[in-house]
């Protein structure tokens, strides 16, 4: 999804083979990003543009009135079987694929009004009304949508509104009786039943609904950096030739305490898994939903019942005003490219629309400073090995002068040394050139030129609007006008620089079925940003800092004690409860091209195989740990048990294929059968696994769902209780995984009503999620809704007795 689809990857790769040596070596030996680009756009020929649009043909990004009608049709069959979300998102897709002012788009927009008003979502069918009256829904219709607004407001405690919606509804039927008489009866009753319920209403004082948005208030910084704005002033940046650029704590820092909140500088959703067209066979419309058909492509807020871009079918809002705002910043360029970006990959579209926005600082300065920095040499140079030398290029380039200690301001900084979170910024992020393979760089360089060639022949002067126009015909001139080529540098070092620096935005997903009242949570990755004060942390395996999302905006919270002068670390992924030391290293080399030296990394290595660890497995006759490589030998005493690791990694494999056809069982409601095949494997795990186990904690799990299903909470909260301590001992107390696994068993106790346990599990849930989520966060808002429920119901001590 980051890189280019496989099939453009493997005819680049074909091409870069069948190159003749000496280019490959010119190409591999670029010494800047200019002459990298220069060698290989130059290699870019009209078949493999050919060959590229091709490809992006496969992708459905335009307006389609067949697919309009399929996806509404499909959503009235789910709204008959009252799947009103299904339906929801089926009108959306309809939504998306109708013009603007066309009957097609109305009559989606009603119908998604309808599913709804079924789901409660009053504010937003009104919203859906609205729309669909300006895009001309059809007059002899309109009775039934006047008939669902009174309704909504009736609802929402607006009587005045309401009354005032049924007279232009009486007026309307006086004027234009086009109702057949059942029509008109049934409408008739309904009308009655609306005004008595705002007779009932207006006797009430008026209530306005809560605001349903959240205001990000609570959870300012306490005291804005001087130096790094979006940092809080408890830390400070500095920079050394090891490390780099990093931040330390300028006092001790308490766990919870917010240390960096920032709006990132570019994000772009990731559209989830997008099927190329598949001709023949199946349906030619997916009706598969993904991320894209729920998050707004600009603010990336969750949205139920979002607004297509005019233009094309895939870029979809949570308003008009979202909408607006994404045309003018970058969509108006990006519109029509849809395609070729989807081919491209997202590290692509974050690379051209990173470069859209910096139009929005000072172009001709941002020009200057790129071509500057272009022919001196001096930023794209390939980075040397020596930490020192990394310095040094990094710190040219601008000659400001702060204070003795630092000469030169650090690399991203203005010459007053303070921090820009602008394009700046994200330029000095390190592309790590060299650390490229000459296939990776040729890929990249390739697809770069492929997207400014298509920028050209659309006659778009993205990036020249403000700067003096250059015209230029593709046919006439292969060589790109000069200052595109700027830009397709800034491209390239951008998408090379986002391999490193590349933060996934993740949220929260809650996955829980009708007949499953607890909810699980999972992470999962919304879209690819860069932001540049996060950017300044390093890496640890065990960090002292945790990350979250709201919307673009990333927080940065103490997930421990941070002594004055200590490192802020941040994990790039590789946690250490998560994989083992080995692994761990790997990654970090192949990815992030650095050996991690941290310090749980530093004790694994140096204790390597302290011990067979958590994952370990047991003697079946002793229960004593098992210990060795490929043959283990029983720890117990007077034990000479010994098995073979293959036996004991198949058996394990096993047990997961049955914990999964339990976990399917579930799913489908058959509650009985799934808790008799788990209670089987948690035998069976328990003669040859460890009790930490984590199988043996999603064994627990699993069971304590199933039980909560059957609505034993006693059963379920005893078997959750045992997966908390698994959870425990993999990722500590403290961990969200805790936090989350907390939230589950507050919200057994609480459905068992079993009051003083879950004051007791919504106390700690929420102590938990506070220090990584901060107050804001919907688990916690459920909580304390959970907590007021249950104060309610305490008798009060020492009142009277009933
Ligand atoms: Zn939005
Ligand atoms: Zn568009
Ligand atoms: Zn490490
Ligand atoms: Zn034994």
């Amino acid at each position: 999804m980051d890189l280019p689809v496989d099939e453009w990857k493997s005819y680049i790769l074909q091409k870069w083979s069948l190159l003749p040596k000496s280019i490959q070596v010119t190409i591999s030996t670029a010494k800047t990003l200019n002459d990298l680009f220069l060698h290989s756009s130059l290699l870019l020929q009209p078949e493999d543009e050919m060959f590229l649009k091709r490809l992006s043909g496969g992708y459905l990004v335009g307006k389609d009135p067949d697919a309009s009608l399929f996806y509404r049709e499909k959503g009235n069959k789910k709204f008959q079987e009252k799947d009103y979300m299904g339906a929801t998102v089926l009108y959306s897709k309809g939504v998306s694929h109708s013009g603007p002012n066309s009957t097609d788009i109305s009559l989606c927009y009603a119908n998604r009004s309808a599913a709804l008003f079924h789901l409660g979502q009053y504010e937003t069918c009104l919203k859906d009304i609205v729309r669909a009256q300006t895009h001309g829904y059809p007059e002899r219709l309109q009775p039934k949508l006047l008939l669902r607004k009174a309704e909504c407001l009736v609802t929402l405690g607006r009587p005045q509104e309401a009354s005032q919606t049924i007279s232009d509804l009486e007026s309307n039927f006086a004027a234009k009786p086009t109702l057949s008489a059942s029509q008109f009866q049934i409408l008739q009753r309904t009308l009655c039943r609306v005004k008595v319920k705002v007779q009932e209403k207006e006797n009430l004082p008026e209530v306005f609904p809560e605001a349903l948005t959240k205001t990000f208030e609570g959870a300012d910084l306490r005291e804005e950096n001087e130096q790094i704005p979006s940092a809080s002033s408890s830390v400070s940046l500095h920079i050394d030739p090891v490390k780099g650029r990093y931040l330390v704590a300028t006092k001790d820092i308490l766990p919870g305490e917010l240390l960096v909140k920032e709006d990132a500088f570019v994000s772009v959703l990731n559209p989830g898994e997008m099927p190329l067209r598949r001709h023949g066979l199946e349906s030619k419309w997916d009706i598969q939903v993904t991320n894209g058909d729920l998050h707004c492509h600009r603010c990336l807020r969750r949205t139920l019942a979002p607004v297509p871009c005019d233009g094309c079918s895939y870029a979809k809002y949570c308003s008009q005003e979202c909408m607006q705002q994404a045309w003018d910043r970058y969509h108006g360029v990006e519109c029509s490219l849809g395609a070729l970006l989807l081919t491209l990959g997202v590290f692509c579209h974050v690379a051209l629309r990173s470069a859209l926005l910096a139009r929005f600082e000072d172009v001709g300065k941002v020009i200057k400073k790129l071509c500057g920095e272009m022919s001196n040499q001096g930023i794209s140079l390939p980075e040397s090995k020596d930490p020192a030398q990394i310095l040094k290029y990094d710190l040219r380039g601008e000659g400001g002068k702060k204070d003795k200690a630092v000469e030169t301001p650090i690399p991203g900084c203005d010459i007053n040394g303070k921090y820009e979170r602008n394009y700046n910024a994200v330029f000095h992020l390190l592309p790590h050139t060299e650390n490229h393979s000459p296939e990776h760089k040729f890929l990249c360089a390739l697809s770069v030129s492929a997207l400014c060639r298509q920028l050209e022949a659309a006659g778009l002067q993205a990036f020249t609007t403000d700067l003096k126009p250059t015209k230029l015909k593709a046919a006439e001139t292969p060589v790109l006008c000069a200052e595109l080529n700027v830009w397709g540098v800034a491209m390239l070092r951008h998408m090379l620089q986002l391999q490193c620096n590349a933060q996934a935005i993740t949220t929260i997903q809650h996955t829980g079925s009708k007949e499953n009242l607890i909810t699980d949570t999972q992470q999962v990755r919304l879209a690819t940003a860069l932001f540049p004060v996060v950017s300044l942390l390093n890496h640890s395996c065990s960090p002292n800092t945790s990350v979250s999302f709201i919307g673009t905006i990333a927080t940065i919270r103490a997930s421990q004690l941070i002594r004055r002068g200590q490192e802020i670390f941040h994990c790039y992924g590789p946690h250490e409860s998560r994989m083992g030391v080995a692994e761990r290293r790997q990654k970090l080399r192949s990815q992030y091209f650095f050996d991690c030296d941290c310090p749980p990394c530093e004790r694994e290595r140096q204790r390597p195989s302290a011990g067979p660890g958590r994952e370990a497995f047991r003697c079946h006759r002793c229960r004593a740990l098992l210990q060795g490589d490929d043959v283990l030998s029983c720890g117990g005493p007077a034990c000479t048990e010994s098995v073979s690791r293959d036996l004991l990694v198949s058996r394990l494999q096993d047990l997961q294929r049955q914990v999964g056809a339990a976990q399917k069982r579930l799913r489908n409601g058959r509650l009985e059968l799934a808790i008799q095949l788990l209670l089987g494997c948690q035998s069976d795990a328990e003669s040859f696994l460890s009790a930490d186990h984590s199988v043996v904690g999603e064994i627990e799990d699993t069971l304590a769902q199933a039980y909560a299903a059957l609505g034993d909470w006693e059963k379920s909260a005893t078997h959750l209780q045992e997966s908390l301590r698994v959870v425990e001992v993999h990722h500590g107390p403290s961990s969200v995984e805790m936090g989350h696994e907390l939230f589950k068993l507050a919200q057994i106790f609480f459905n068992g009503c079993a009051i003083p346990e879950a004051l007791n599990t919504i106390q700690k849930a929420e102590k938990v999620l506070l220090v990584h989520y901060g107050p804001w966060n919907d688990e916690i808002q459920e909580l304390q809704k959970m907590k007021s429920c249950l104060l309610d119901l305490l008798p009060i001590p020492g009142g009277p007795q009933e």
